[in-house]
């Protein structure tokens, strides 16, 4: 259920905290891995900074420090939890998960979604789907601001390097010509090529301050989202935010993927 946006009450904490908070997302995540520090100072580094990172979110996002454990997992594969305990786990093999700055921003996306609502993932396949679409969006978002790359919707160019052939390497990509409903396919990762993409074409469409804006604040509280409900839920909050013309350019975006969004 989404929560009505009032943009008078956001002046002081959004947009400038989105921005400054993506800048310290990106200094501490990505200076991190460019330099390939080893595991357990990428985990003290996360650990302690990131208290201090998320304070201009209060009351906020995901405003709290988080657990990294890295190169713990014995296979080349990373993930989120909240259970038993919330932290991100990084796996090692092929390119060690946690040198990817993208990976860990993916991550992170769901640790969002955790705080965000308890019951975000819920039985429904599209939540799921809605949660990597988001990770892979937010990764993209974090590193295209700050360090573009040639190819911006790749995701993952560094970890991918290890088990895709090439000349490109990329774990998914966020042009991808998936639609909804017809490319459902039962995978959460298939699957959210299609949020993904949309969230980018939102993204070109309102400038990233505005998108990312939209999209965070509208996943505070949601209970199992659907794709179309959620991009429903989306343009309602880009229109209390920034107007009629930018929710219809919004509504746009989700429905170049075949998601209804009014
Ligand atoms: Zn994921």
């Amino acid at each position: 259920m989404r929560k009505p946006v009032d943009p008078s009450s956001l002046t002081a904490w959004t947009e400038g905290s989105i921005s400054m908070w993506l800048r310290i997302l990106r200094a501490v995540v990505c200076g991190h891995t460019a330099g390939h520090i080893d595991g357990p100072a990428a985990k003290r580094s996360l650990a302690s900074s990131w208290p201090h990172c998320c304070s201009p979110w209060s009351p906020g996002i995901n405003n709290q420090p988080q657990r990294v454990p890295v190169n713990q997992l014995g296979y080349n594969n990373s993930f989120a939890t909240d259970h038993p305990k919330y932290e991100l786990r990084f796996g090692k093999g092929g390119v060690d998960d946690a040198e990817d700055a993208e990976v860990i921003v993916h991550e992170y996306g769901h640790a969002i979604h955790f705080q965000s609502s308890p019951t975000f993932y819920g039985a429904g396949e599209e939540s799921g789907a809605i949660g990597e679409g988001f990770g892979d969006y937010l990764a993209a978002d974090v590193t295209n601001i700050f360090a573009p790359t040639p190819d911006p919707a790749c995701v993952a160019d560094w970890d991918s390097v290890s088990y895709t052939p090439g000349p490109v390497h990329c774990l998914r990509r966020l042009d991808e010509p998936k639609m909804y409903p017809g490319d459902l396919d039962g995978r959460v990762h298939d699957e959210g090529e299609i949020w993904s993409h949309a969230l980018w074409n939102l993204r070109t469409a309102l400038g990233h301050v505005h998108a990312d804006t939209a999209i965070l604040l509208t996943q505070i509280g949601q209970d199992n989202p659907t794709m179309p409900s959620l991009a429903t839920d989306i343009v309602a909050t880009v229109h209390d935010l920034y107007g009629a013309g930018a929710a219809t350019a919004a509504e746009a975006a989700f429905e170049d993927r075949g998601i209804p969004a009014s």
